[in-house]
């Protein structure tokens, strides 16, 4: 249950997941989600491809875990293309499918998205849509961080500056961007405690079970890679079987270690692949 998180009264369990990119394609997420359920997570969150239309996957898929699995769902949103009314309505759908919880970002700029259409977006920043959503509606809101501070931040200081704001705003988790390097996590801890950051915080742990997932990673998620990791890649990344086992296994020992070092909440980010996210279960 998400409410072990809020109220802090065990180390939760969680899954990322991805709608399908066509619409003939749900009945293999349905399949993926299925054999999550099975691992018992306290709860299971579903992204958002900027980009309109795909909003309404994402509240399908939401639906899906909410309603067939009975496993509470988040339902990521984003401000790049959300204009006021298509959140109002968005949240409308969540509601009336029985989904409480959202997880509010700011999103990238894709590709096919000019700057100008980018810097004119309705909702800036993910602060400015948790006040929007604690306004106008009652759903529960998550927010990002980055233990390694997001990559426009100036600073570690202005992006906790404002990670503070975010939560002030009214967000009552966090869930962080993957890490490879759990001594990064527990600075970022000391960081936000400092900051007045009381909410719970989700590590984002993803498994890298080949060398180039690892290089499409890093650029996207500017997380840094310990030697050990490194390492891994050097000894086992012509080796497809190899690789795979070494990279479960580093994501089984980061999690250990969190949960040693009594951190809120392990959150996977499943990459829609149920087996590689079993092996790692079975192990922690
Ligand atoms: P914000 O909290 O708005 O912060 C963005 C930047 O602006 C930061 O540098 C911050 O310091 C700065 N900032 C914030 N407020 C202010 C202010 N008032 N003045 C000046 N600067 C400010 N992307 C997707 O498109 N779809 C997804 O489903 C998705 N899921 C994600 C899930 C997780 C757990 C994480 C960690 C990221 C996810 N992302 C997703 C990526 C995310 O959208 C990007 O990382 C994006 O660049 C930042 O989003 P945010 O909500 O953290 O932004």
């Amino acid at each position: 249950m998400l409410n072990d998180l809020i109220k802090k009264t065990k180390t939760t369990l969680s899954f990322e997941v991805f709608p399908p990119k066509k619409d003939d394609e749900f009945q293999a997420v349905f399949s993926t989600l299925d054999a999550l359920a099975n691992l018992n997570p306290d709860f299971i969150s579903c992204t958002y491809g900027a980009g309109g239309s795909k909003s309404k996957k994402t509240v399908e898929i939401a639906s899906y875990i909410q309603n067939e699995l009975k496993i509470d769902a988040i339902a990521h949103m984003t401000c790049v293309g959300f204009k006021q009314d298509d959140l109002q309505e968005n949240c409308e759908a969540l509601k009336n499918n029985g989904v409480n919880y959202v997880l509010a970002l700011r999103g990238d700029r894709p590709q096919t998205m000019t700057d100008e259409q980018f810097n004119s977006r309705e909702f800036f920043y993910a602060s400015d849509m948790v006040h929007y959503l604690k306004k106008n509606t009652s759903l529960q809101i998550a927010g990002a961080c980055y233990p390694e501070k997001h990559y426009e931040a100036a600073s570690m200081e202005s992006d906790l500056i404002h990670l503070k704001e975010k939560v002030d705003a009214g967000v009552s988790f966090l869930i962080s961007q993957l890490f490879f390097d759990n001594d990064m996590f527990y600075r970022f801890k000391e960081q936000t405690d400092k900051a007045g950051i009381m909410v719970p915080i989700c590590a984002g742990i993803m498994p890298v079970t080949t060398a180039k997932q690892l290089g499409t990673t890093v650029s996207l998620s500017g997380s840094s890679v310990p030697k050990e990791l490194a390492d891994i890649i050097a000894n086992y990344g012509d080796n497809a079987d190899d690789m795979r086992k070494a990279g479960i296994d580093y994501a089984i020992r980061q999690i250990r270690d969190l949960k040693e070092n009594g951190v809120d909440g392990i959150h996977i980010y499943s990459m829609n692949k149920p087996k590689t996210t079993a092996e790692i279960v079975a192990n922690i």
